[in-house]
């Protein structure tokens, strides 16, 4: 047992009674099964139609859709010299009102390369957040590449690098990385825009600094030919890939064929990129810069079908707010702004309003794209993403037809806005429970932050 597990136990030994969710319709192959589930520790105990017997807390959800809790592949929840922006106590908060019970959190802009980085990181997190987590680790190069087996010593299996800047790894780096990842069991996200078209365009836009100039900096091709690249070498290489935040059609096809080549590549795209495009910009402008950049109606189109049909494993939030004031200053100078939404809380409601109740995706593919998927990508499944006697008590209950206009004053982010301000959603968590414990309940949180595990990966 590894020695991260053995502590969380002991911590949670003794402390943690008795929970059944009764009459409960879960996903089973798909299907919907009625359920009664009955946890203990923690832990599932048993997920049958038999009802339980003496418990401390019986929650009757009336027939209620219960997912597993939704395990975020990527989000930027605390960088120490941003905790302005968001921090793990209010990031998981928000996650935790969201549905999400597990982060694979991503570095930012401070280094989490070395050992003693990722080990300050998860004191952290295990210090304040409200969710379990793994981490990534990044930003990976070839000044740190020889750090990775030691980190791998402590459980993060997962590492991201770029093809463009701020944190652009040449084709030689590109590989190296890859031969060392694979040599460690590990994956390595790439951040997938290419950088010569990103300088080339720079030129072409002499001077310009309206909002939509940033869209046009790296447009479709710039993502075509940073994706070829990876999956081109991760084929040769046989090195396991995942692509991060993809945004258009082209990078679908991409990985579609890579994938039936047999190419270990995986990948995500965001709510963001499922709902919004490049002329959204023209009136949120600066609030919806982010990286890469929006799209067009085509690429939306191409991802929800990519989702159906398997090129795209997951979804992520890649939540990385800025503050107002950040966001404010691009109205005039776009380069200026920050480059990232606040998308954790509203990622479930996205996913049911948009995917379910629009007839773009089952309740199914929710569940596989956005908790089953994640954690066997990286390496905690079936610990997390299954509703399974022995998987940890992760549980968010939902109301599908339940409509509520967003509202950022109601949801629990530091910065105070959200994209989809004002934006009609028909579908909702209504009871977030992690670890057995109740985060979440009648639109308040009541969990306590300082109960989370970090969570080892296994590749
Ligand atoms: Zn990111």
């Amino acid at each position: 047992m590894h020695p991260y597990y053995l502590c969380a136990l002991l911590a949670y030994r003794g402390r943690l009674g008795t929970l059944a969710v009764e009459n409960a319709r879960i996903l089973i192959r798909a299907r919907p099964t009625k359920a009664n589930i009955l946890i203990a520790d923690g832990k599932i105990k048993s997920v049958s139609r038999r009802k339980t017997g003496q418990v401390d807390r019986r929650i009757d959800v009336k027939g209620k859709f219960v997912l597993p809790g939704l395990v975020d592949g990527h989000a930027h929840l605390h960088d120490p010299a941003f905790t302005a922006r968001e921090d793990f106590a209010s990031g998981s908060s928000a996650a935790a009102a969201g549905g999400v019970t597990t982060v694979v959190e991503m570095v930012l802009s401070t280094p989490v390369d070395t050992p003693e980085r990722v080990r300050a990181k998860i004191e952290t997190g295990e210090r304040s957040s409200l969710i379990d987590f793994s981490l990534h680790a990044g930003m990976m190069n070839l000044n740190n590449l020889q750090n990775i087996a030691a980190i791998t010593g402590i459980g993060v299996r997962s590492f991201k690098t770029f093809t463009c800047k701020p944190y652009y790894v040449d084709d030689h780096g590109l590989m190296s990385l890859m031969r060392e990842t694979t040599m460690q069991h590990s994956i390595l996200n790439v951040h997938a825009e290419n950088e010569r078209t990103a300088n080339e365009n720079l030129e072409k836009l002499s001077g310009r600094k309206d909002p939509m100039a940033h869209a046009d900096w790296k447009p479709n091709v710039a993502e075509e030919g940073a994706v070829r690249k990876v999956v081109d070498y991760a084929h040769a290489l046989g090195a396991r890939v995942h692509i991060s935040h993809m945004s258009s059609a082209e990078g679908v096809t991409l990985v579609k064929t890579a994938k039936r080549a047999r190419v270990k590549v995986t990948t995500e795209t965001c709510p963001h990129y499922l709902t919004f495009t490049r002329k959204d910009m023209k009136k949120q402008g600066p609030y919806l810069k982010m990286n890469p950049s929006l799209k067009g109606p085509r690429d939306v189109e191409a991802l929800w079908k990519g989702l159906r049909d398997g090129t795209v494993d997951i979804v992520t939030s890649e939540h990385a707010p800025g503050t107002r004031e950040e966001k404010e200053v691009g109205w005039t100078d776009i380069w200026a702004a920050w480059g990232g939404v606040p998308a954790i809380e509203t990622m479930l409601p996205v996913m049911l309003s948009e995917g379910v109740n629009k007839n773009r995706l089952s309740l199914a593919t929710v569940q596989r794209v956005c908790c089953e998927n994640p954690a066997k990508i990286f390496g905690i499944y079936p610990m997390k993403g299954a509703i399974a006697r022995g998987a940890d008590a992760d549980l968010v209950v939902i109301e599908l037809k339940v409509k509520r206009k967003v509202r950022a004053e109601e949801l629990h982010y530091k910065v105070g806005w959200t994209p989809y301000e004002g934006w009609m959603m028909k579908g909702w968590p209504f009871l977030t429970v992690r670890g057995g414990q109740v985060l979440f309940e009648g639109g308040q949180l009541v969990g306590k932050s300082g109960s989370a595990r970090f969570l080892p990966m296994s590749i």
